[in-house]
């Protein structure tokens, strides 16, 4: 039987991949997605976790950028809630840096450039009186202002995004490396390698992206002879996450003498999340990690806004990623557009080539690329925005609904804790009944992970999530990994590769491609 063609190969399963894949498939293309490691493995799960328009990118003149996540915001909050929340930030004003009216022009701004129609506006706080003042420094931060932006699980909405495009009929295969794509025959030949036997197939489409994120340029140097003109700047950013530093449910974003500035959110109930830092990177991206240097200047940033002074002691994990930011020629890290720039070559079967993006536009991204892939599937451009209208699996409730939702499946299945409710919800939404089924008590579930981490669970994740190992469960599907021993992750493992080697894997019904 002769190879099937389809209409578009994707390389890389980060957010903008799995993204084009999404509306791709939502507009009746066959599609194929290739990700050399896991979903999500690369920068879409190493971000501060903001959907937001960026209050500092206003500094730079990036009004269209802003605009465009501002009005993403709502958006993704109402396709996602359950991944995605409403989160209010606490800007304190620092006497010696940007001034009072300053930071008021910049809010109005934030405020009524994109869409905002269930997100709070910006008020003023007297931190001398308000539960978020407490926390910081005593007669140091008096004034405040607060704002609305959102929060999302990075790694969630990636497999969400990558299982409602197989739902659609794409075929997404992780583990599987783009070695090689020439053009023949009107067609692009993609060479890709199975990562775990090291198999090597063809793949032929008629369209090509080169979502690698990061590996964005390794990946052009794997294509013919191209006149590309973009770059990428790779921007290393490192997070701590320490034991719960403050008791209420608001996020602080602190500003840095270096004109820099820092997030410290709640994270998953006990915990902190502080960064980030941005530094110039060379080398292989999946290499990064956070130095004692960064980890000392993320404590130090934190304890000059902190009574209690944050330390190494403090901290409990620390993540790192690599920014694949669109080298526009600034000099500093931080000045660097945080815009992206697509380069279509259509110098036979097209090739869309991605620079830089971030997770709060990577729906719209995904608009974009398939505009310019237009012309060759003219009928695509019909369904253009359905993405922003459709739930995401598993978020098919209304926005302000989260609650509803847990307490619902409380209701349904009143042996678990609130806790666990919770989390479920906000991982799965109404997936988590696929998870729970008929169970009427814990043991149902099968074998206790620790955490709260089933058996039912894990199959769950290998069978529709592409889970195959604790990392993938433990880090990316959720962040159990905070809450359990190295002793239970290695005895996860262990369970993982003997369902595997049952053959134990995912289900695998795509279209067929023409
Ligand atoms: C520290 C930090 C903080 C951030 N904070 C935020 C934030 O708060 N809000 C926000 O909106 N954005 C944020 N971002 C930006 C955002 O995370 C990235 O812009 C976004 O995740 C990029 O997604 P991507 O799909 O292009 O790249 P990636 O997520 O890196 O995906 C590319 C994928 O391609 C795969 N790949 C590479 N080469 C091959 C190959 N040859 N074959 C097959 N697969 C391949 C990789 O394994 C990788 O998984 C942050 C980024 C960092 C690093």
């Amino acid at each position: 039987m002769p190879a099937p063609v389809y209409d578009l190969a994707i390389i890389g399963g980060g957010v903008n991949g799995c993204g084009v894949a999404r509306d791709a498939s939502g507009r009746g293309l066959s599609v194929y997605l290739c990700e050399q490691n896991d979903l999500a493995s690369g920068a879409s799960s190493a971000a501060t976790k903001l959907i937001h328009g960026g209050l500092r990118y206003l500094e730079y003149g990036e009004f269209r950028l802003v605009r465009e996540a501002l009005s993403e915001r709502e958006t993704l909050w109402r396709i996602a809630p359950h991944v995605v929340r409403p989160l209010r930030f606490v800007l304190p004003h620092h006497k010696g840096l940007r001034p009072a009216w300053l930071l008021r022009l910049g809010l109005f701004l934030y405020d009524h450039l994109g869409a905002r129609e269930l997100l709070p506006p910006t008020t003023t706080l007297q931190l001398t009186r308000d539960a978020a003042g407490a926390p910081l420094k005593r007669g140091v931060f008096t004034i405040g202002f607060e704002y609305s932006d959102c929060w999302v699980d990075d790694a969630r909405l990636v497999v969400l995004n990558a299982l409602d495009a197989h739902l659609g009929g794409a075929r997404i295969e992780t583990r599987t490396k783009a070695l090689a794509a020439e053009r023949a025959a009107g067609r692009w030949r993609l060479t890709v390698v199975n990562q775990r036997d090291g198999e090597a197939r063809p793949i032929l489409a008629r369209a090509l992206v080169n979502a690698a994120g990061p590996w964005a340029e390794d990946v052009l140097a794997r294509l013919p002879p191209r006149r590309s003109r973009g770059r990428l700047r790779l921007v290393k950013g490192s997070h701590i996450v320490t034991r719960k530093l403050f008791d209420h449910e608001r996020a602080y974003i602190f500003q840095n003498p270096d004109r820099r500035v820092l997030f410290a959110i709640p994270y998953d109930g006990d915990f902190t999340l502080i960064g980030a830092t941005e530094l110039d990177y060379a080398g292989d991206p999946s290499k990064a990690a956070a130095s004692e240097a960064e980890v000392d200047y993320l404590c130090a940033v934190a304890s000059e806004y902190f009574a209690q002074r944050v330390t190494r002691a403090d901290v409990v994990w620390t993540f790192s990623g690599v920014r694949p930011l669109y080298d526009d020629g600034a000099n500093a890290a931080s000045a660097a557009t945080r815009d992206y720039v697509l380069e279509l070559d259509d110098d036979g079967p097209p090739l869309v080539s991605i620079f830089g993006g971030k997770i709060t536009t990577y729906r719209r991204l995904a608009e974009h690329v398939l505009d310019k892939l237009d012309p060759a599937f003219p009928a695509i451009g019909l369904r253009r925005g359905w993405t922003g209208a459709a739930p995401l699996p598993g978020g098919a409730f209304a926005a302000t609904e989260l609650e509803a939702r847990v307490q619902a499946l409380r209701l349904r299945y009143p042996w678990l804790h609130d806790r666990e409710a919770r989390r479920l919800t906000q991982a799965y939404g109404f997936r988590a009944n696929e998870i729970l089924g008929e169970a009427n008590e814990r043991q149902a579930l099968g074998r206790d992970f620790g955490a709260g981490l089933s058996e039912s669970e894990v199959d769950y994740l290998m069978r529709v999530e592409w889970a195959e190992c604790a990392e993938d469960v433990v880090w990316r599907r959720s962040k159990l990994g905070l809450r359990l021993s190295a002793d239970e992750i290695a005895a996860l493992d262990r369970f993982i590769a003997s369902r595997l080697a049952e053959g134990g894997r995912r289900l695998s019904a795509q279209r067929t491609p023409a």
